[in-house]
């Protein structure tokens, strides 16, 4: 009924529109004052609604984050957006994300044409969101559940890394897991007022150059569970 009465193609308009307002309004500290087509054809093709609980679905395509039980949130369309681009996906792209959540990052990282591995703590977040994945055709995308702060050593080393949620500090492990010439993104930060999102590229000789993209506001990294 949702889709007679908001009309799907519309919505999601809207919410590209908004992507590109607040690339416009960001630009000059991210660098990205507009996004690639194919980060904004990844956002208009992946259904944010099927992402969402059904109580927030008529809010799915507006650009704000969301709740989506278990304390846990979807991300903000634009910082979705944002974090695809700085990431450089390429189609066939290995990406490793920490912090699954309900999955939409990993299905806009697999419209991408990425293989994903993806790891989340909450162990029913993990199996909803790699049923869904599955439902909604995403089969480049694979789900754990667990402590993503190690990483997936055994797809290592990944042409990208996501942590969508903030941690205090870099896990050394996540560096160590980049390929030379590929990035991290990683909000790092205590609490939600002083959160930054970094950008740690690898250089070929191993060395890293890390470039402070944008304060934040991210659920935090729990450490040392699994
Ligand atoms: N990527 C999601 C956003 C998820 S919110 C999206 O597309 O909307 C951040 C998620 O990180 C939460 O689901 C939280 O449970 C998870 N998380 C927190 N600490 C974690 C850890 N140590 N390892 C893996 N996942 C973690």
């Amino acid at each position: 009924m949702l889709r007679h009465l908001f009309g799907a193609s519309a919505t999601s308009e809207t919410m590209l529109g908004a992507i590109a307002r607040d690339a416009q309004e960001t630009g000059a500290l991210t660098g990205r004052p507009e996004f690639s087509d194919a980060v904004m054809d990844a956002m208009r093709t992946v259904p944010r609604e099927a992402f969402v609980p059904k109580a927030e679905a008529a809010f799915a395509w507006e650009n704000r984050p969301l709740p989506i039980g278990h304390g846990q949130t979807i991300s903000q369309p634009y910082i979705v957006a944002l974090m695809t681009e700085l990431l450089g996906v390429e189609p066939g792209a290995r990406i490793l994300e920490i912090g699954t959540g309900c999955g939409y990052q990993t299905a806009i990282l697999c419209a991408m044409g990425a293989t994903v591995y993806s790891i989340e703590v909450v162990e029913p977040l993990a199996r909803a969101a790699a049923a869904r994945l599955t439902d909604l055709g995403y089969a480049q995308a694979t789900v754990r559940a667990g402590d993503g702060g190690g990483g997936w050593p055994e797809h290592a080393p990944y042409d990208g890394i996501i942590v969508t949620a903030a941690a205090p500090s870099v896990p050394p492990a996540l560096v160590d897991q980049l390929k030379p010439g590929a990035c991290l993104l990683i909000p790092v930060g205590r609490a939600a007022m002083t959160q930054n999102l970094q950008r740690i590229c690898k250089r070929a000789d191993g060395s890293c150059e890390t470039t402070a993209v944008l304060p934040v506001a991210f659920v935090p990294l729990t450490v040392g569970r699994s």
